[in-house]
């Protein structure tokens, strides 16, 4: 490709000469163009054809410089070379600090060879805008990248900043050129605040890349502080001498808060912000290798609210979580900074005490938790009131590892829990036992009822005036393959915690109303039959359908039908379950609330249940007779059960003595071993048959 010359002059004589020293004829590298004016220079130029421009400094028009300008800005990448006369020669130098390459003299002309000199003046030309080219990409992509770049030379100075470096270091590039990079990078260590060698400087010295030590903060020149990573790496010319060093570095403040975040979230409940299980037993673990090496002692308490699940479901979730709330800043302010307090979830908290605690210290807190849990909760206008059941195990007698102190305290919590609530618990190891038999129970009570190992006991109910039998209570007993006949107490509260007992009492329900009605069926007298309900199962959604669709399978009469919830049970799911109540009285079954006394229900709370018998409990029954308080109550609720128009029956009559009582105080009804323990429906329908006999009641 032939190259194109621009020859500006309005010297006609000029420009033959000119073309004469470049002849395309001879030399077919080259074209050469005349222009007689600037304009038409101009022209040429923007037509993008030209690859040297030849100037005249005496072109007629305009002063020489500005013609010299006017091209430069026109096009800066084309080479430009001034012409002259020896005269002008001055002039022609002024011309390079305008733009111009270069300069010839008309008189040398003969002299050099001007086409190789305008081949090479060209070609550099073109290598100058090809590094100009890389120079304005390197520019570019080091201004679009989020890392921040900054280079120094040998001597340590800053040389370049990238636009994320100007920002992080808060020095502009033009300011920070020259400067001592330890006057632009100021880096000092998290930790002590030392300043901190800066890389580059490493890289320099040690000519190998070198990365930034953890923990350190560069120091903007405003003095704002950011977390950075970086590496520095060294450069080389070409003989291989480190000549500088490039840094590149990002702020990793965002992420370190990430990162802190992240780990505080997966460690701590996100309800209450109490560490969770996983740094609870992380905690434990490192407390114990602590109390093995100083022969110290932690004790682990694990905590359950009563009743938390009632306020749950009467009031809803989000008040629930507020109490949870509350709760784990009353536990918080329970104990010192260096305990932990818990929460595994639910309503279940535990606390370790970790700080050498001995036995009395930790029942010191243990009241102390309890007490400030009792005192009243005020959320959202509403007073509530929780109380807890503490468990409580200690390290090293109950348990060496954190998994087994946990296990211990909680089976101690439920102890606690059975034992009357509002109490706490030291783990006993009769107690795992206990807990242990519990878990083979439930195994075994799985497959009972496939294998029928359930049957019904039954007991009578006694006219307390005449003997006469009223009703029977159904009991349930389980055949247990290898213990044999079991009470109800020993599993009903296993199968209640399961939820087994809601096919279990389905059971119950069939067999009791299909015998019942057999024995009416073969002429026996049998006004009542009183089946034991569990919340669980009342609470069932269809519970009454359930009870319409057995008595219709069975024949029995529904009012022949007694259903007994416990006090406990009527008063806690009370509201939830008024429908049920209320289908089942249009049904007209009857309901007997069970064991009262043993609840907290007022008068004015019972009356709002459709209640037709009310059994007193057994444990006021048994001391009738030698305690004067549990006299009066017993006499109290039979005051109270006729004053409502309920039937009353008193439970768990053992001797004549208690009988006597009862008939004193005019309890119409009685049930209990006196008169006959639960028996065996043949053996029942015996009974039915001959009567309560007549001695017992003289
Ligand atoms: P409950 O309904 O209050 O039943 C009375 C309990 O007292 C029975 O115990 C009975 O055997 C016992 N008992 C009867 N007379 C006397 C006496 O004179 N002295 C003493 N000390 N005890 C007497 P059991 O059968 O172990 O039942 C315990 C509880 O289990 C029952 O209390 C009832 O709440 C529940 N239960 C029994 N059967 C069923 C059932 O089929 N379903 C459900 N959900 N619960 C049942
Ligand atoms: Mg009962
Ligand atoms: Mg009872």
């Amino acid at each position: 490709m032939s190259k194109t010359i621009l020859l500006i002059t309005d010297d006609s004589a000029e420009a033959k000469l000119l073309q004469q020293f470049v002849d395309p004829a001879k030399d077919e590298h080259f074209d050469v163009k005349w222009a007689g004016r600037l304009s038409d220079g101009i022209d040429y130029v923007r037509s993008g054809k030209v690859d040297v421009i030849l100037i005249d400094t005496f072109i007629a028009e305009g002063s020489g410089m500005e013609s010299f300008d006017r091209l430069y800005r026109l096009a800066p990448y084309l080479p430009m070379l001034a012409f002259c006369s020896t005269e002008n020669e001055e002039l022609a130098r002024q011309a390079i600090h305008h733009g111009a390459k270069g300069y010839l003299v008309r008189h040398h002309l003969g002299s050099i060879k001007l086409p190789q000199m305008l081949l090479a003046i060209i070609e550099r030309a073109t290598m100058e805008e090809a590094l100009f080219i890389e120079q304005e990409r390197s520019a570019v992509t080091l201004n679009s990248i989020s890392d921040a770049v900054l280079n120094i030379d040998i001597n340590g100075k800053v040389t370049y900043l990238n636009a994320v470096a100007e920002y992080m270091t808060g020095w502009a590039g033009r300011d920070a050129l020259g400067r001592p990079i330890t006057e632009v990078l100021q880096l000092i260590d998290a930790a002590t605040r030392v300043p901190v060698l800066s890389p580059l400087e490493q890289v320099l010295k040690q000519d190998r890349v070198v990365g930034l030590s953890a923990n350190c903060l560069l120091l903007r020149r405003d003095g704002h502080e950011c977390a950075i990573e970086d590496v520095a790496v060294p450069v080389r010319d070409r003989r291989g001498n480190v000549s500088g060093a490039v840094m590149v570095f990002h702020d990793i403040s965002q992420a370190q808060a990430m990162t802190k975040k992240m780990s505080h979230l997966a460690q701590h409940d996100f309800l209450t912000d109490l560490p969770n299980r996983i740094l609870l037993v992380d905690r434990l673990n490192h407390a114990i290798a602590l109390a093995q090496r100083h022969h110290g002692k932690i004790a682990v308490l694990f905590l359950d609210l009563d009743g938390f699940k009632h306020v749950n479901d009467t009031f809803g979730h989000m008040l629930g979580d507020q109490l949870l709330q509350s709760v784990a800043r009353r536990l918080t302010a329970c104990v010192r900074n260096s305990d932990t307090v818990s929460r595994q979830g639910g309503d279940e908290f535990v606390i370790m005490l970790a700080d050498d605690v001995h036995e009395q210290d930790v029942i010191l807190i243990a009241e102390k938790i309890l007490a400030a849990l009792a005192a009243p909760y005020n959320i959202e206008n509403l007073e509530l009131q929780v109380s807890a059941s503490i468990g409580i195990a200690l390290y090293p007698t109950d348990g060496q590892c954190s998994e087994t102190l946990i296990k211990h305290a909680d089976t101690a919590m439920y102890h606690a829990k059975s034992s009357g609530r509002n109490c706490f618990q030291f783990f006993k190891d009769e107690m795992n036992l206990r807990a242990i038999e519990r878990q083979s129970l439930e195994g075994n009570l799985r497959q009972a009822l496939e294998r029928q190992e359930f049957v019904l006991h039954y007991q009578p109910r006694v006219n307390l005036e005449t003997g006469a039998i009223t009703g029977v209570e159904a009991l349930l007993r389980w055949q247990h393959p290898e213990r044999g006949l079991m009470p109800a107490s020993q599993f009903i509260p296993i199968a209640e915690e399961c939820g087994l007992i809601v096919p279990i009492g389905k059971w119950v329900l069939r067999e009791a109303c299909r015998q019942s009605q057999a024995w009416i069926d073969a002429g026996l007298r049998l006004n009542a039959i009183a089946v034991n309900i569990s919340a669980r199962e009342f609470r069932e959604k269809n519970f009454a359908d359930h009870v319409s669709s057995i008595l219709t399978e069975t024949g029995l009469d529904p009012r022949r039908l007694e259903i007994e919830l416990t006090e406990n049970e009527l008063m806690r799911h009370g509201k939830s379950s008024a429908a049920a109540h209320a289908a089942l009285k249009k049904m007209g079954v009857r309901l007997t609330v069970d064991d009262f006394g043993t609840g907290y229900s007022s008068l004015s709370s019972l009356r709002t249940f459709p209640i037709d018998t009310m059994k007193i409990d057994q444990s006021f029954v048994q001391d009738v007779t030698t305690d004067e308080e549990d006299a009066a109550i017993v006499s109290a609720m039979i005051g109270m059960g006729s004053s409502l128009k309920h039937r009353v029956v008193a439970e768990g009559v053992e001797t004549k003595g208690q009988l006597a009582f009862l008939r004193e105080r005019r309890c119409e009804q009685g049930q209990g071993d006196y008169f006959s323990r639960p028996l065996r429906a043949d053996e029942i329908a015996e009974l039915l048959r001959t009567g309560i006999p007549k001695m017992l009641l003289a």
